[in-house]
């Protein structure tokens, strides 16, 4: 397995990986870029096929990191780490307090925070060896799942305006795809805003709740991203904009959280011929990230919720000045938010 010659290593600075027997603890954590600051990402738990698979997915994942904090102007760089395990059965407390001491061992440059497979109560065993925390109840922001979903739903109108020319999202029919932290949070805002949902999860459970909460409609998780809406929302894993998906695609506009949406960077030009407008993954799901920023531990001042909510309300402008780029340049709008990004880093520098 290579990592200096992997396809996704685009000039990491740190590559680290942490392991401790006695718990079982095999970690990953990739600083990508402290040009602006530390490098802050949440740390994945989930059972990967091959090493080479969690190596490719965590570089992934930092790089877009240190994109998503440039293009939304924080301090901060990006970073990532992963936990190879089951997060059904191989968690601990002396896995995450491992963990902890692998990140404090960093001294700084890598800050991590929840994400898929881990939760703010790992993360406040992690807390119990590291101050390198962010995105925890105790004296943070909490759960940073709404900040994302609130983020979304703000890039969504700017899709929806860009594209369709209507004024919100009311009347509308969304195809939601995950009804996990971020997408039940998003499917709140829809539906308060008049929207009509259409979902699909693996967890049944989360269907049912969807479907007598909101009214909505249940489609299948493998046929979601086809369905005849105005908008679909990917807030699964990632990768769903690929060969296979995009042309069954029926929704002109794509705006979701999950991270990674397009397969490989092509994709983005592949939806750009389809006619399809596709909000970059990095700067619709900024939200939870804005919100971190705004931490005491970030600012020397309080956590300001109504601060932090106006400058993740921001997601809307920056989607919008990403579309008219990507129209004026005649370029995919991937391709644009890249651009914009890689700008601001060199700003910084
Ligand atoms: P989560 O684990 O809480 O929820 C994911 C949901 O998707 C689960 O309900 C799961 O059952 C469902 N799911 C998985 N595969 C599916 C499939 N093929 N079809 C239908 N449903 C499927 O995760 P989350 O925190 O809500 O995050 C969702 C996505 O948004 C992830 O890609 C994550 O990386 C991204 N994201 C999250 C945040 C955040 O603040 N939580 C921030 C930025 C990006």
């Amino acid at each position: 397995m290579s990592v200096f010659t992997a396809p996704d290593f685009a000039g990491h600075e740190q590559v680290v990986f942490a392991s401790d027997p006695a718990c079982g603890l095999r970690a990953i954590i990739a600083i990508h870029d402290t040009t602006r600051g530390p490098a802050l990402g949440g740390c994945r738990m989930w059972h990967y096929a091959s090493e080479a698979d969690a190596v490719a997915d965590v570089l992934r994942l930092s790089q877009g990191m240190t994109y998503k904090s440039a293009l939304a102007e924080l301090p901060l760089g990006g970073g990532k780490a992963v936990v190879l395990g089951d997060p059904a059965h191989d968690k601990s407390e002396a896995l995450w307090r491992a963990l902890g001491r692998a990140i404090d061992r960093l001294g700084g440059h890598y800050v991590t925070a929840e994400d898929v497979g881990t939760s703010v109560a790992d993360l406040e065993t992690v807390r119990t060896a590291t101050a390198h925390v962010a995105g925890i109840a105790e004296g943070g922001s909490g759960d940073p799942s709404p900040a994302t979903a609130f983020g979304v739903f703000m890039g969504m109108q700017a899709a929806v305006r860009h594209r369709l020319g209507g004024a919100d999202v009311t009347g509308l029919r969304v195809a939601l795809q995950g009804l996990g932290h971020v997408g039940l949070c998003l499917a709140e805002h829809l539906a308060e805003a008049g929207a009509e949902l259409v979902v699909a999860d693996l967890d049944p459970g989360r269907v049912d709740a969807a479907v007598e909460r909101f009214g909505a409609r249940r489609a299948e998780s493998a046929a979601i991203h086809a369905e005849d809406v105005e908008v679909f929302a990917p807030c699964a894993l990632g990768a769903i904009l690929n060969d296979r998906t995009i042309p069954e695609l029926w929704a002109p506009v794509v705006a979701g959280s999950a991270n990674n949406q397009l397969a490989e960077a092509r994709h983005g030009g592949a939806l750009a011929e389809h006619g399809v407008l596709y909000a970059p993954d990095y700067a619709i799901n900024a939200g939870g990230i804005i919100n971190v920023s705004h931490e005491s531990t970030r600012t020397g001042r309080p956590y300001d919720r109504q601060a932090a909510y106006a400058h993740i309300a921001r997601i809307h402008d920056t989607l919008a000045r990403i579309f008219e780029a990507a129209d004026a340049e005649g370029i995919p709008t991937s391709v644009a938010a890249d651009r914009l990004a890689e700008a601001r880093l060199r700003q910084a520098a």
